[in-house]
Parts: structure tokens; C-alpha cells; sequence
């Protein structure tokens, strides 16, 4: 399946927010979109989830667009997953994943035990099924966020959409999630996710897409920004980008100069 942007142009009044922002995601790809505070990240996200609507442009899925789906056609195709939960109700980790099945059930209906075994399964996935029980309250904020992950799975959506889904994680939490994000893109899902970390998205992501002041620019191959001219006019700041090799191939970190 395609996920198509097409000439993509949005504004808060008259201010400019983005200008023919164009860019394809394809099932079994990630794309890391990059930008810095202000550069229209959020609002893309909004537009494509269809919290939002372009001045001009298009979201489309195999052709159909996005903006003339209803929620629940919206839902099947595209899955949101916020920064952080933000109920205080301590629903445990099951309920909250069954939430997920909701856009897939009749407006007064119960999930039922295939529901649930879904719910299971897609906990099983991410390897937290032993918190199944616990208050989501109570989770680590890395237990958290696969949590909503695993929501968004029982959702049975081909693209993901994820807003910052590191932020404010921990080190190792960040690379624990990014790790089970490759796992689902390896599964076949197509997924778009924010991130402050231009790390992050040398290292996991198949496709960049910078955003500037709300041009965007799609990069095919992270190997493309090697001579960090690109990441260093992003940021406004001299980057260079370093190729380090590893027991699991190289990898490229970015460092200022
Ligand atoms: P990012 O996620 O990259 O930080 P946003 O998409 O949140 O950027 O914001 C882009 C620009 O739009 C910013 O200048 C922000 O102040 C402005 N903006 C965001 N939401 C609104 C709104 N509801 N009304 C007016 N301006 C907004």
C-alpha cells in the first residue's frame, strides 16, 4: 500500500505553514521526519491524520483521499500514535490496548475474546504481556509507549503515524522502542514517525524527510546526508556526519563541529 502526500500547502491565517510538502510511504517502509521547533512537523502530522485540513495539496491512501474517509474508514489505513499517554484513569495495559480495537466494533459493542487474544498477542509482540494487569499509570514511560504501540497494532492499520514516540524516554528505552519499531516496519507496516534525534533517524529510518520552515525535502538513503551539509543548514548549526562501524554493520552518528 501507498501512503501519498501531494503538493502539500498549509496556513494558520496568513502565516505560511507548509509550502507543496510532497513525499510517498509505501507499506514495509519508516520514514523519519525531521525538523527543527516551529518547522511544521506537528501540523503535517495533523493534516495526514486528517485532524486538519490542506489549503490546497492531498493525503491519499492507493489513491483515495484521506480528507474523505470518515474516522472509522480513516482508522483502518492509518494508526496514531501519540507522544505519551495522557489518561489519568488507570486503565491496566489490556484495556488500554483494547481501546485500539474500538474503530473496529459497532458503536455500542464489547470487544469479545477474539478481541482480547488480539490484545494479547499484540502485547505478546512487544514482550510487556507480563504487564497485561498493571495500571498504565504505574508503567515506566518506556512501557508506556509500547503500550500505545501495541494498541495501534490491534487497530489492524497499515500506516503508523508516530508523534516523537522517543521523547522523554530514557537511552536505552529509546533504543528498546526504535528496535521494536523496525520490527513492525520488518512486519510490513508502513510508519512516519517525528524525532528531535537526527541520530534516531540516520539509524532507523529507510527515508528522511527534512522539514524547513515547511519545505520539505525527502531523503531516499541516510547515506545521503553523509557530508552533513544538509542536517548542518537544517539545524543552523556546522554538523559533520561520522560512519562508525559496528558488529551489526556501520552506523552514522551526527556531531557538531
Ligand atoms: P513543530 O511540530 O515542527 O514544532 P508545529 O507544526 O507545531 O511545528 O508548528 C508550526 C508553526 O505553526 C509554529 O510557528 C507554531 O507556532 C504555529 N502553530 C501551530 N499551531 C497553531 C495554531 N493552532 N494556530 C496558529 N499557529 C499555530
Amino acid at each position: 500500500m501507498k501512503l501519498e502526500v501531494s503538493s502539500l500547502s498549509f496556513s494558520y491565517g496568513s502565516k505560511k505553514i507548509l509550502r507543496n510538502v510532497t513525499f510517498s510511504l509505501e507499506s514495509g517502509r519508516s520514514t523519519a521526519l525531521l525538523g527543527r521547533n516551529g518547522s511544521g512537523k506537528t501540523t503535517l502530522l495533523r493534516i495526514i491524520l486528517g485532524f486538519l485540513k490542506p489549503a490546497c495539496g492531498s493525503v491519499s491512501v492507493d489513491g483515495k483521499e484521506v480528507s474523505e474517509m470518515n474516522h472509522r474508514e480513516r482508522a483502518k489505513f492509518i494508526a496514531y500514535i501519540p507522544q505519551t499517554l495522557t489518561d489519568i484513569y488507570p486503565y491496566t495495559a489490556l484495556e488500554t490496548v483494547l481501546m485500539g480495537r474500538a474503530s473496529s466494533l459497532s458503536l455500542f459493542q464489547h470487544p469479545g475474546k477474539k478481541d482480547e487474544e488480539k490484545a494479547l498477542e499484540a502485547l505478546e509482540i512487544l514482550g510487556i504481556a507480563h504487564l497485561k494487569n498493571r495500571a498504565v499509570n504505574t508503567l515506566s514511560g518506556g512501557e508506556r509507549q509500547l503500550v500505545l504501540i501495541a494498541r495501534a497494532i490491534v487497530q489492524d492499520a497499515s500506516f503508523m503515524i508516530m508523534d516523537e514516540p522517543t521523547a522523554s524516554l530514557d537511552y536505552s528505552n529509546s533504543l528498546l522502542v526504535m528496535e521494536k519499531i523496525e520490527e513492525l516496519r520488518q512486519d510490513g507496516y508502513g510508519i512516519l514517525y517525528s524525532t528531535h534525534s537526527p541520530d534516531t533517524a540516520l539509524q532507523n529510518g529507510s527515508g528522511i524527510l527534512l522539514l524547513s520552515d515547511g519545505v520539505s525535502e525527502y531523503i531516499d538513503n541516510p547515506e545521503e546526508l553523509e557530508d552533513g551539509r544538509k542536517l548542518s543548514e537544517l539545524y543552523n548549526r556546522q554538523l559533520c556526519i561520522k560512519s562508525i562501524k559496528t558488529e551489526k554493520g556501520r552506523k552514522l552518528v551526527c556531531v557538531p563541529v
